[in-house]
């Protein structure tokens, strides 16, 4: 691939790197980010981070056929491990499940005390970044929700602050779910990706009514009628063709 273009999904991502950051991008398999981000002259210094080795090897030797390994130094490492203390400013994860983007930001805490801002990009359940960052005082200070091939992401921008200050106007329990800035907007995007969970978890619920019993069946049917009826709230005010 040439660099010179990236995908929709990691040129927004790339849109919130701030200029002249020293950036790590934590699972950055071919290093297309950071290589797109020198070769525009956005950042001067940055750590591509894989854990797998085929990934690494490939990060190694694109950074090095664009001749940026001056710029761009790739490491082999779980997570922020591959960060030195006070080493970068700005931190990007993509291309991953919420959950584990939120669980590479926990055990590397100690890593983030140069960082001044996060872009994230989770696949699924970005709820769950959207409360580490609340439990760990960074402040979401924008989100993106875009469409490529027929998926839906998020991406979402933090840097340390007022945790809280995001959700003094929407229903915090809701803006944790779909994003206190998606929610104010509800642009095309977010309705049908709200449309289409909905169903997916009207199709669970009928698959739960028709298993035995349990206790655990009739837990998880509580929590997907409170997560129905919510985004129901949500969606309800719009006129969308996908509910
Ligand atoms: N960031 C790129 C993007 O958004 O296009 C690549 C996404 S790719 C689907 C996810 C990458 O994250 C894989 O190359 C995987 O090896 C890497 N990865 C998964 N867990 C990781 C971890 N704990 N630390 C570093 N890299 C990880």
């Amino acid at each position: 691939m040439n660099t010179d273009k990236l995908s929709v999904r990691l040129e927004t991502v790339a849109k919130y790197v701030p200029i002249e950051s020293r950036l790590a991008d934590i699972g950055s398999d071919h290093a297309y980010l950071p290589s797109y981000l020198v070769k525009n002259g956005q950042i001067s210094f940055g750590i591509a981070g894989e854990v797998a080795k085929g990934p690494y090897q490939s990060a190694e030797k694109n950074v090095m056929a664009e001749g940026l390994s001056e710029k761009i130094v790739v490491r082999l490492g779980d997570g922020l491990e591959v960060i030195r203390p006070g080493e970068v400013d700005c931190i990007t994860i993509a291309g991953m499940g919420g959950s584990l983007i939120a669980s590479i930001l926990e055990t590397g805490k100690e890593k983030l005390d140069s960082v001044n801002r996060l872009v994230l990009q989770p696949n699924i359940n970005a709820f769950a970044i959207r409360s580490w960052l609340v439990e760990n005082n960074w402040e979401l200070i924008a989100e993106e929700i875009i469409e490529e091939d027929g998926k839906i992401y998020e991406i979402l921008v933090a840097e340390k602050g007022e945790p809280l200050k995001p959700y003094h106007d929407v229903q915090e329990e809701t803006g944790l779910l779909v994003g206190p800035f998606l929610l104010q907007r509800k642009e095309i995007a977010f309705q049908k990706k709200w449309s289409l969970e909905k169903k997916n978890w009207n199709r669970i619920y009928k698959q739960l009514e028709e298993a035995a019993p349990s206790s655990e069946t009739e837990e998880k049917k509580k929590e997907l009628v409170k997560k129905i009826s919510l985004i129901e709230g949500v969606l309800s005010n719009e006129d969308s063709e996908w509910s």
